[in-house]
């Protein structure tokens, strides 16, 4: 089987298995946005998904995100670009070039860098804030205690900009607590994004009510160690 043929089987696999883990608890399948996370991953790749058609893509780095998608936009003006890794404050301008989304707005910096953009007359893409679920050092992320906080201040800072939540949690042990409480607390912030689940545990984050699951390796095989590790 070529390449392209292997990619476009992982693809529709995962995509059932979005549907069926969405069926399972009682959610409609349209209801979950799978986003392929191309990261290391090349032009080409790209195109054999958007070919089948996918059109929501995530990349963790703003220079890599700017190499690959803006050409692709006058062909696919649906095309939808999540920024998920962490993103640096003088990176900001370059990020809203590219994103439609920026899923790791996770620190006061970052929402006033945001805020200095929106007051420039920059357009704001959606922000999720980044919800570090398993308190681990090495994460971004606010802290799960100061989330309620930080989340009411983005809500009066940016408005209808900012629409959900995201989390990483834990490699180790169940996800499904964490899961669990970040949709909660979206809920309670009438935010309706709730973005998690990778490739490991996407059908545990829509069984506890992900919107947005974020799959890379399931899609695109393996990364290269060092790029997997950012
Ligand atoms: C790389 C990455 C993913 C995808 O991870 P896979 O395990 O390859 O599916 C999802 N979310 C974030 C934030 C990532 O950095």
């Amino acid at each position: 089987m070529s390449e392209s043929a292997a990619l476009r089987d992982r693809l529709e696999h995962v995509r059932e298995t979005v549907a069926s883990a969405a069926l399972a608890a009682g959610r409609r399948p349209e209801d979950v946005t799978l986003v392929a996370v191309s990261k290391t991953h090349g032009a080409e790749a790209v195109l054999t998904v958007l070919g089948a058609g996918q059109l929501v893509f995530g990349e963790n780095r703003v220079q890599e995100a700017a190499g690959k998608f803006p050409g692709l936009r006058p062909k696919h003006p649906d095309l939808s670009l999540h920024l998920i890794g962490p993103l640096q404050t003088n990176k900001v301008r370059e990020a809203l070039a590219v994103a439609d989304v920026i899923e790791t707005l996770d620190r006061p910096r970052l929402a006033d860098a945001l805020a200095a953009a929106l007051g420039r007359g920059d357009t704001l893409p959606q922000l999720l804030v980044q919800v570090n679920v398993g308190e681990e050092p090495q994460k971004a992320g606010i802290a799960p205690a100061d989330a309620d906080g930080f989340i009411q201040d983005c809500q009066a800072r940016f408005g209808d900009r900012l629409t959900g939540l995201m989390c990483i949690p834990p490699a180790e042990g169940d996800p499904a607590r964490h899961f669990a409480w970040l949709a909660d607390r979206a809920a309670r912030h009438g935010l309706a994004v709730v973005s998690m689940g990778m490739s490991g545990d996407y059908a545990t984050a829509i069984r506890h009510g992900a919107t947005h699951v974020r799959v890379g390796t399931a899609i695109f095989g393996s990364r290269p160690a060092l790029a997997a590790a950012t």
